[in-house]
């Protein structure tokens, strides 16, 4: 069943329900611009409090989306789908099913993708229903499968960069601490471990942070402690929020570069970070590699192809700190102002 609703200015262009009881799919598609071309961004199956917390979200992931395709030069606007986790067992394809058959009757104005809680294998059952999936296995040379590698190596070039341009020095021998170690977390984690980096993790699911320490000799921090503890760079690869009024009062790193969609729990908080001096590192370019690789599995291009384009987020990251220096203000809002300005099309950015 699908039910529409129009919105404006910050608002998303369309929000489409998902209630398919009998399948156990329940959930919002947000559509937030699709200005740039059909609205492209992940699903997420969570187990959300609330219809207004799963709406709410939406909403927000799908802003997130328009603003991270803008900047990294993509011919897709923003939108994003989460459906609500159903408590206990519950069968896997038949809900991805129902899920890609509401997606199908958005014609193309929504493409979907793999985003937390979901999986390669789920993407193969929404393809079932529709074809405006990516996130699937593909040709070798041709870019498809889990986007994860790719958002992993996008922050990993970016915090390199960062660190470079504000220490002069590469991440060797760096007290990096990452929160989740799963899809992206993990194999960034490989990646800093490789690299020389000492690494503190934390992941609610403790045998994942056993797994990730013992691959990679990483130290465990016992739940929100490694947001305080000291350290060069934080990397927020759980969940959004995780930068809000109580937690930035303490934190312990000056550097924030991860992979965690919608980390500041408000815009302002890109202030209170500023003001404590802390450069944070706006999710949403960082962490494009992901969907610069759904793009191209999208549009039938080569892995190759994603590989340059990634080489671009660490320049473009660089490019708002410097001019978050210039003049004066919070790096996320340098970075929303040229998201908005390449939506409006007053200024294009090469892919
Ligand atoms: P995932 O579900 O594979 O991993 C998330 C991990 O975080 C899990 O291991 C989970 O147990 C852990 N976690 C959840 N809450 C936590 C908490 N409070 N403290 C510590 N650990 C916690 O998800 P993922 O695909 O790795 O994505 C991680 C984040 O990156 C998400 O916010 C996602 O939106 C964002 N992101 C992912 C991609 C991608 O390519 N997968 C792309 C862009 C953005």
């Amino acid at each position: 069943m699908v039910h529409s609703a129009i919105g404006q200015d910050d608002l998303p262009e369309m929000v489409h329900f998902v209630d398919d009881p009998e399948a156990g799919a329940k959930g919002v598609i947000a559509l937030h611009s699709t200005a740039l071309g059909p609205a492209m961004g992940g699903c997420r199956i969570w187990p959300y409090q609330n219809d207004s917390a799963r709406l709410k979200d939406a909403m927000r992931l799908a802003r997130g989306m328009s603003y991270k395709n803008a900047l990294a030069g993509l011919p897709f606007g923003g939108g994003k789908a989460v459906l609500q986790r159903p408590e206990g067992d519950f069968d896997r394809a038949k809900l991805f099913r129902a899920f890609g058959s509401v997606v199908a009757t958005l014609d193309g104005r929504y493409i979907t993708a793999k985003d937390v809680g979901t999986s390669v294998s789920d993407m193969k059952s929404v393809a079932e229903a529709t074809p405006f999936v990516a996130g699937l296995p593909s040709p070798h040379g041709r870019a498809g499968g889990d986007p994860s590698p790719w958002t992993a190596l996008g922050i990993f070039r970016s915090m390199t960069a960062a660190s470079r341009y504000l220490w002069g020095r590469d991440l060797r021998g760096m007290r990096i601490a990452v929160q989740g170690v799963g899809s992206v977390g993990f194999g960034l984690c490989a990646m800093l471990a490789e690299a020389g980096a000492r690494l503190l993790i934390a992941d609610v699911d403790a045998e994942q942070a056993e797994c990730a320490a013992r691959k990679f000799g990483a130290e465990i921090a016992a739940g929100d402690a490694l947001l305080t503890a000291p350290a060069d760079i934080l990397a927020p690869c759980a969940l959004g929020g995780v930068l809000n009024q109580e937690t930035i009062a303490a934190l312990g790193a000056p550097l924030i570069c991860g992979a965690a969609d919608n980390q500041l729990e408000r815009e302002e908080d890109g202030d209170l970070l500023r003001a404590r001096g802390i450069v944070y590192a706006p999710d949403y370019v960082v962490n494009a590699g992901g969907i610069i690789n759904v793009a191209a599995e999208y549009l039938h291009e080569s892995e190759q192809l994603v590989g340059a384009r990634i080489d671009k987020i660490a320049h473009r990251l660089l490019a708002i700190l410097e001019q978050a220096e210039r003049d004066g203000a919070p790096t996320n809002a340098v970075a929303d102002a040229m998201a908005r300005d390449v939506i409006r099309g007053s200024q294009s950015v090469a892919a």
